[in-house]
């Protein structure tokens, strides 16, 4: 914590950047909500507190279940989700036994028995060490804190009201409170407490506001006046004072004009001087993400990563949920395509509902469409959401971690029988493009074994230089190895090329390469036409790509097949004229 200029209160925090973008006003800050009192019990009361358990999990659920509704009628049907995925918590066995037994063996009352429950669950998945798991056991502590509030007869607060334009500041924000904050009045978020994959989080990127999480020292720090956020940074002025009022309204104004350049140019087309397009496309983990890609002239989506939608439960999404969120992207970007990947998942993830084995080295291990051969059920179901979602418009689903032809009729058999399931069901769907992702380089050596049964391929690059160098991708030890710029990697690009367009397939890259834009401008000179990237680097690549010409990049890329090192590329592409607005 650092105090400068001249008011006493004015103080500089430092967190974790969240959601880029500047903001100031008035702060509010939301009170957790309290956890009711608890009491132990006499072995005559079990039955009671049981009764009164299950009692107040069904008032919570079917409250749930109405804001859910509400929130999808009043036009935020993702939102709705997340009420709808605490709905399901609520009536989760999982929940209710690990309750029962605190008030059998504890003797606890309802609410002490719900509330340990919570934070039982809770732990569960912060041990399981996963990210995003950890982030969901935000859902679990928030619907056994609805249960308890209701055995103790406290009625629902409702939703937060925010009088004007203000930054919500807290020390969590459970996902309740969160999805239902007014969103017109709604600045930023600064949190004391949470991860860049809470949900808090999640929504701020989502609405385009910024959000700093992870502020230590935020709620105490606190002070009258004003405080401001800039979400790039991570850091939060608390009153600030006329210096850093000077500097905070100079990023304010920077950010500004560098979102209202990128909206400007997102209608202009991705076009090299001498007249070659490529198509721009959006890689996406959550349909959330699909408005602003959309904004940012995104033309579909060329990774829809799924994962997300499975990590955060304790239970498999239904079908019908998978339906809801690969609808809500597909109808965001109509008449583009959206492409689905399928679960990308092995045992470095674990998942509640997912019996997945340990494995000593699981990147090499029975991950993504290799758990097919023990848990087909989990893509058909996939598949057959995928082909619903489709009556909103195009969808195309591809595998990951496809090795070879093999892999390649696994995926179409899959589609075949989720197909005929549908049929048998008598379930209107619509066709989808099924195709692969390319990331292992044996995938792309026998190409041309498979390439011709399916729509399209997709360069996963990120795995591709992990498996091509041995290198595991995130290890901060390994960065020489890093840059996707390697001459052994575009030497497999330019295979990819080959043979996709022999076999008349569509070939795109979606890994980090492509939002890179001096490497995106080596995949167009190595002949790639389609590019899927994070919604923020659509503007700098579609610059880069306007400012060169392709026959120049062309002959760039078959001259850098014989470069030595990823940095000897990198020097070649940047001393090109007209790349340095690729920066
Ligand atoms: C890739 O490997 O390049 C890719 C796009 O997939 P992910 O980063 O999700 O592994
Ligand atoms: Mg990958």
């Amino acid at each position: 914590m650092r105090a400068m200029g001249q008011n006493a209160s004015m103080r500089v925090l430092s967190g974790t950047p969240a959601s880029g973008g500047v903001a100031r006003g008035p702060w509010v800050r939301i009170e957790p909500i309290r956890e009711p009192e608890a009491r132990t019990i006499g072995p005559a009361e079990v039955e009671t507190e049981r009764a009164r358990l299950a009692a107040a999990a069904a008032l919570a659920a079917t409250e749930l279940e109405a804001i859910a509704e509400r929130v999808t009628a009043d036009g935020h049907p993702d939102e709705g989700a997340i009420f709808g995925a605490q709905a399901q918590m609520a009536r989760d066995p999982a929940l209710a036994s690990l309750a029962e037994q605190a008030i059998e063996e504890r003797h606890l009352d309802a609410v002490g028995a719900v509330l340990e429950a919570g934070r039982e669950l809770a732990d569960q998945l912060r041990g399981l060490g996963d990210e995003l798991l950890s982030a969901r056991a935000a859902d679990v502590r928030d619907v056994a804190l609805r249960i308890a509030r209701r055995a103790a007869g406290v009625p629902d607060a409702g939703p937060p009201h925010l009088d004007a334009s203000s930054i919500v500041v807290a020390e969590d924000l459970p996902p309740s409170v969160t999805a239902t904050l007014p969103r017109e009045r709604l600045l930023g978020f600064a949190l004391e407490s949470g991860s860049a994959t809470a949900h808090a989080a999640i929504l701020a990127r989502a609405y385009g506001i910024p959000a700093v999480v992870g502020v230590a020292g935020l709620l105490a720090a606190l002070a009258p006046g004003e405080i401001a956020i800039d979400g790039s940074s991570g850091e939060v002025f608390i009153d600030p004072d006329a210096v850093a009022s000077a500097e905070i309204e100079r990023r304010a104004v920077q950010a500004r004009q560098a979102d209202a350049e990128a909206r400007d140019e997102a209608s202009l087309p991705a076009v090299t001087r001498d007249g070659v397009a490529v198509t721009l496309l959006a890689n996406i983990g959550t349909p959330e993400e699909a408005p602003r890609a959309v904004e940012l002239g995104a033309h579909g989506v060329g990774l829809f990563r799924t994962e997300f939608l499975f990590l955060e439960r304790l239970t498999e999404p239904t079908e019908d949920e998978q339906v809801a969120a690969y609808r809500a992207a597909v109808e965001a970007f109509a008449p583009h395509a959206v492409t689905i990947r399928l679960l990308d998942i092995g045992g470095d993830k674990p998942i509640p509902y997912l019996p997945l084995a340990p494995e000593a080295n699981p990147f090499l291990g029975v991950r993504a469409l290799r758990l097919a051969a023990t848990q087909p059920g989990i893509f058909l179901r996939q598949l057959r959401a995928a082909m619903r979602a489709a009556l909103a418009g195009p969808v195309k689903v591809m595998a990951p971690m496809v090795a070879d032809a093999g892999d390649a009729a696994t995926l179409l058999s899959l589609a075949a029988q989720a197909r005929a399931e549908l049929e048998a069901r008598g379930e209107p769907f619509a066709p989808i493009e099924l195709g692969v992702m390319l990331e292992i380089p044996g995938a792309i050596l026998v190409g041309h074994t498979y390439f011709s049964q399916l729509a399209f391929a997709s360069l996963g690059t990120n795995d591709l230089l992990q498996y091509t160098l041995a290198v595991d991708r995130g290890n901060p030890a390994l960065a020489r190895y890093q840059d996707s710029l390697h001459p052994a990697l575009l030497r497999l690009v330019r295979e990819a090329v080959e043979r996709a367009e022999r076999a008349g397939i569509e070939l795109s890259v979606c890994g980090e390469m492509a939002g890179d834009p001096v490497a995106a401008l080596a995949l167009v000179g190595l002949g790639i036409r389609k590019l899927s990237m994070a919604a923020s680097s659509l503007a700098p690549v579609r610059r880069a790509i306007r400012g060169t010409d392709e026959a120049t990049l062309r002959a760039a890329a078959l001259a850098a097949l014989d470069d030595a090192s990823a940095a000897h590329v990198r020097a070649r592409f940047r001393a090109i004229p007209g790349a340095a607005a690729a920066g």
